[in-house]
């Protein structure tokens, strides 16, 4: 089952729910499905494997 996050766009403010892998750890490239600008997200775990996401413009 795949993990959900909910991340807040640095570009737009859109709330937008994302999709996490659940081998998924570390950073990675993802566009705004609202505004199709790139994130630049960082995907860490809690102690309990759920993931705590970060985002940041990648521009
Ligand atoms: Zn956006």
């Amino acid at each position: 089952m795949d993990d959900v996050a909910q991340v807040q766009c640095p570009y737009c403010f859109e709330v937008v729910e994302i999709v996490v892998d659940p081998a998924t750890r570390g950073e990675l490239i993802q566009d705004c499905e609202v505004c199709c600008r790139p994130w630049r997200l960082l995907v860490r775990r809690r102690r309990d494997g759920s993931p705590l996401v970060t985002v940041e413009r990648a521009q």
